[in-house]
């Protein structure tokens, strides 16, 4: 659970404190750490999972949270902290994190400036960012947030049993799912196609929906020295709780935490 502090850190939460001179009540002592340029650690990566909405309220936010709490129990790879509280989202709340996901987030989220400004300033600064499935349909009026996730959703043509193909078998997000498999899911669009953008992991087999054309389904890119992952599956709790998508969420959380490497 505990997470060491470098000698620079420790010296820089120390002159925080002596300024601060307080932590926040009713929460566990956290020492606020001002942000530095992250060194990927081998120990328990932080992660909070934000599932505020502004738009569309999935009903599988509740098996969403329920894997990331198991994941990160079997594996002992991470500790989760959930949250709807965007408050968080603030120079010295990410400060206690190694990754910030954005889980079947949506709409126009009351993020002021100074969290916007956090959010790029954690990943820049080395931090890891993950959105999974309406995290691309949040925020859609802030252009720095599509060029972080990678593309903002345009709709869902299809919700019905269709082929995923795999295209980078290597990076530890899709590694051991082979080269394609079939789910049930709410597929997306996007306003354009990403894939100039980012590295593409996963793309829906258009003829397994009857349809034709490149639709991008997951991927990854870097942004500053930070690393950013989009999956627009988990519309459906079934999908959060299939061993294909846990594999990929937990592959994803240990490469954006620095655990594993895998260029984007
Ligand atoms: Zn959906």
């Amino acid at each position: 659970m505990t997470h060491p502090l470098s000698r620079r850190e420790a010296l820089a939460a120390s002159l925080l404190l002596a300024l601060a001179g307080c932590t926040r009540p009713g929460e566990r002592v956290v020492i606020p750490v001002v942000p530095l340029t992250r060194t990927p650690t081998s120990s328990q990566a932080r992660v909070l999972v934000v599932t505020a909405t502004a738009g569309f309220r999935h009903d599988s936010i509740p098996a969403a949270v329920a894997t990331f709490r198991s994941l990160g129990e079997r594996s002992a790879a991470f500790t989760v902290t959930t949250t709807e509280d965007l408050a968080l989202i603030s120079a010295q709340g990410l400060a206690q994190y190694d990754v910030l996901v954005f889980c079947l987030t949506s709409g126009e989220l009351p993020l002021a400036a100074e969290g916007r400004a956090a959010l790029l300033g954690f990943v820049a600064a080395g931090g890891g960012f993950l959105g999974f499935h309406s995290a691309t349909d949040t925020l859609s009026r802030w252009a720095e947030y599509g060029t972080l996730i990678g593309a903002f959703f345009r709709e869902h043509p299809w919700v019905q049993p269709g082929r995923v193909i795999v295209e980078d078998t290597g990076h530890p997000a899709t590694e051991g799912l082979g080269e394609s498999f079939t789910l049930r899911e709410e597929f997306y669009t996007f306003r354009d196609n990403p894939r100039p953008r980012v590295h593409v992991l996963l793309r829906l087999d258009a003829t397994s929906v009857g349809a034709s054309g490149d639709y991008p389904l997951a991927w990854c890119r870097q942004q500053g020295a930070g690393r950013v992952y989009y999956n627009a599956l988990g519309h459906f709790a079934e999908t959060w709780a299939d061993p294909r998508f846990q594999r990929q969420v937990l592959g994803a959380v240990r490469w954006a935490a620095g655990q594993v490497g895998h260029p984007c």
